[in-house]
């Protein structure tokens, strides 16, 4: 992001609009995000012992593929050039994710709008892998439960917001639905959300 919209992303996240994304911007903007998670928060954390018997285990090549459940999405997003119009989520966060693209067709109310927002391009959800650099902790994307958005813009290596663009807007509705963006709670990886609580 430019100083601009670094500004505007600490106005909206109620701290003060210096430019400098520090440590009180990071604390702030997670604090935001999770007081506009529901209330009970519908998932549960990452690693905990709610989250397998939640979500089952993990998909695995040839072994195991979690429970889906296709979705129609509200516009098309895309896949390199590919148009894509519905996604298949797992059961227990499919309707959520549903949810979270018909807040984002609202607040982006056309094509045009989508595109400078960056949320037409579609870089993958269902991925039965390890995490990158790890020989037995699975990524989110092997049950399903996680989605990437813009990976050119908001790659693994790439701070939020001082140099990634997620706009803020974007993380806000998955937010409201109670998922993760690694982009605030990790400061990169802004392609990454997960149907997953907060620590
Ligand atoms: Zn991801």
């Amino acid at each position: 992001m430019n100083r601009t919209e670094i500004i505007h992303t600490q106005e909206r996240i109620g701290a003060l609009g210096d430019g400098f994304w520090g440590p009180h911007s990071i604390a702030a903007c997670q604090q935001y995000l999770k007081n506009l998670m529901p209330a009970t928060h519908p998932f549960p954390v990452e690693g905990s012992s709610e989250f397998l018997a939640f979500f089952g285990e993990h998909g695995e090549e040839g072994v195991y593929t979690p429970p889906t459940r296709k979705i129609t999405l509200p516009f098309t997003i895309y896949y390199d050039q590919s148009p894509i119009k519905t996604l298949r989520v797992h059961n227990k966060c499919a309707a959520s994710l549903l949810r979270v693209f018909q807040n984002l067709a609202t607040i982006y109310p056309d094509q045009l709008s989508r595109k400078a927002a960056g949320i037409l391009v579609y870089n993958g959800l269902y991925n039965p892998r390890l995490k990158r650099g790890s020989l037995n902790s699975w990524s989110m994307h092997a049950w399903c439960n996680a989605i990437d958005i813009n990976a050119g813009k908001n790659g693994n290596k790439t701070a939020w917001p001082a140099t990634a663009t997620m706009p803020i807007e974007v993380i806000e509705c998955f937010a409201k639905e109670g998922w993760l963006s690694a982009g605030v709670f990790w400061g990169r990886d802004a392609m990454h959300f997960q149907a997953t609580a907060p620590l």
